[in-house]
């Protein structure tokens, strides 16, 4: 990572000399995403720009731990980070280009896809998210807005600011992710696995897929929430017998009864038509990945870089100009070769034979043929379109959306806490650990300065003085509030249960939202 200065108008100056900023792509909760050239090759690629004075301490970690991750995965399925500059100001990712923008435009244009369009988009899907957790990285936001798509129809997973790196033997604890695509496990504010969450969110993009709409969805956060544990969704007729029961195997409330990755790759329905590329292992496509392409690396010294310093660098993982020119002429070649042959290729498969693909014909498919082919499909089995039900983008707000200062909402906070009788602990920014006693009395046991200037760092009754005996009595509740900052100025207070009984938690939580009348 390049660390320096910027010009006067606040630019970086190395990014004004590597690349020519053009359109806005697309706003993300932490800035926006630009298309740019780079200069030295032409190519374009795409430029998220995060503004490091508008994050706080907890969204640079996440922001940093998305770098780090992007950083490690190389794959066909995977957006690539090219590399990252960053100034006083602000950080730079710069990524590949997916000319056709978000799956979610995509489909909520053209409705529900045919089986054979759906599955080629889920098998994609699936061996990016299969890469990821051979990498041992949990992606915890997949949704279609995550997906970005090129115009020879390769989705690709992006947007790796909520992913996390799953270590054997640990859970996973932070409620993250689209509440719609949240598994039970999430919601429910239990330990989980993120691999097995990541199933679940892959379930319902099938769905959406598939179906045109949402199969979980309601007006209000306890609805949904309600529909997700209980795992209550109906699946329209005309979905085919195997995709139904792929689909039911997915969307398994209980995470140890929910199917695999590996066992999604076995099923009949993900197999039918399945490319021969796409059955290259991921642990086959993590080990091509390392290799050094003779042709490109030519293509770079062209260039004028030093051959022995291309190869040290490419080696020893430094980004500079010529990793990040060998990396940008690498998928240019990638992507005329038709990217899973290229592995196929690299990895000695027979290219002609993965070529003669999917769908019956076409030795690659763009998103015209396959309009071409699905229009086809429609006057055969006299299906018709159907328009996409879900116009409206669901984010993640689970809790509180306020627009109040963040100092406000926690004075709020405190006020409803002291009457609601619970105890707290600071044990971050905007971050609280929690103890509901409840049927503990009327009296507020806690003592709270609600100076707007000095915000206490815990209730009177520090949470360690509560006996043992209170926790292990199923009246008492642990969670944890965090406030975050969402776009437009708007603020998120998030609640997560952490230990007692999730009817508790429910009956808190309506306590708690029915004290917050100022926010
Ligand atoms: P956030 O983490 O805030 O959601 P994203 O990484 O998802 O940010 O980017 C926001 C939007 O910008 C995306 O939903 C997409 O529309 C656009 N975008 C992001 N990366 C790319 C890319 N590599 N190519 C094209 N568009 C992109
Ligand atoms: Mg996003």
């Amino acid at each position: 990572m390049e660390s320096l200065d910027c010009n006067e108008s606040g630019k970086s100056q190395v990014l004004q000399a590597k690349y020519i900023l053009g359109k806005k792509l697309g706003i993300g909760s932490f800035g926006k995403v630009k298309l740019a050239q780079h200069i030295l090759t032409g190519k374009r690629v795409a430029i998220k720009i995060l503004n490091l004075q508008s994050l706080n301490e907890v969204e640079v970690k996440r922001v940093r731990c998305e770098i780090e991750i992007m950083g490690r995965l190389s794959h066909p399925n995977i957006v690539r980070l090219y590399e990252v500059i960053e100034t006083k100001s602000k950080i730079y990712l710069v990524m590949e280009y997916m000319s056709c923008g978000e799956l979610y435009d995509y489909i909520t244009e053209r409705g529900r896809l045919t089986e054979d369009e759906a599955r080629y988009i889920f098998q994609q899907i699936i061996a990016g998210v299969e890469f990821c957790h051979l990498n041992k990285v949990a992606h915890r936001d997949l949704k279609l807005e995550n997906l970005l798509v090129d115009s020879e129809c390769r989705v690709k997973l992006a947007d790796f600011g909520l992913s996390n790196i799953m270590r054997d033997g640990y859970f996973l604890k932070t409620c993250c992710g689209s509440p719609n695509y949240a598994a039970p496990e999430v919601i429910s504010g239990n330990l989980y696995i993120g691999s097995q969450v990541d199933v679940w969110s892959s379930g319902i993009i099938l769905y959406v897929l598939l179906c045109g709409r949402l199969p979980f969805d309601a007006d209000n956060f306890p609805n949904l929430f309600k529909q997700i544990k209980e795992g209550l969704y109906t699946i329209p007729h005309h979905v085919s017998p195997l995709a139904r029961d792929l689909i039911i195997r997915i969307l398994v409330v209980n995470p140890i009864e929910r199917i695999t990755i590996p066992q999604i790759r076995e099923h009949p329905w993900f197999q039918f038509n399945l490319p021969q590329c796409l059955t290259v292992p991921a642990e086959v496509m993590e080990n091509i990945s390392k290799k050094v392409d003779e042709d490109v690396l030519q293509g770079v010294i062209s260039h004028g870089f030093d051959h022995f310093h291309v190869i040290q660098s490419l080696k020893n993982r430094i980004q500079n100009e010529a990793t990040v020119t060998y990396y940008l002429l690498l998928d240019e070649k990638i992507h005329a070769f038709g990217d899973y042959d290229y592995y196929s290729c690299q990895n000695g498969y027979d290219c002609n034979t993965s070529r003669s693909h999917q769908l019956g014909g076409p030795a690659k498919i763009t998103w015209n043929n396959l309009h071409q082919w699905q229009r086809h499909l429609y006057m055969w089995d006299g299906a018709v379109s159907q328009k996409m039900q879900i116009p409206v983008k669901h984010k993640w707000a689970a809790g509180v959306q306020s627009s109040a200062d963040p100092r406000g909402i926690i004075t709020e906070v405190l006020r409803a806490f002291q009457i609601l009788n619970v105890r707290w602990e600071n044990i971050g920014d905007y971050n609280m650990k929690c103890r509901w006693l409840h049927n503990a009395g009327s009296s507020p046991q806690t003592k709270l300065s609600l100076d707007m200037n000095q915000t206490p760092s815990s209730s009177e009754d520090a949470l360690s003085d509560v006996a043992d005996a209170d926790l292990k009595s199923g009246n008492n509740l642990e969670f944890e509030v965090q406030l975050y900052k969402a776009p437009q100025k708007l603020y998120l207070l998030d609640l997560q249960r952490v230990r007692g009984p999730p009817i508790l938690f429910l009956e808190f939580c309506h306590s708690f939202l029915c004290q917050l009348h100022l926010l």
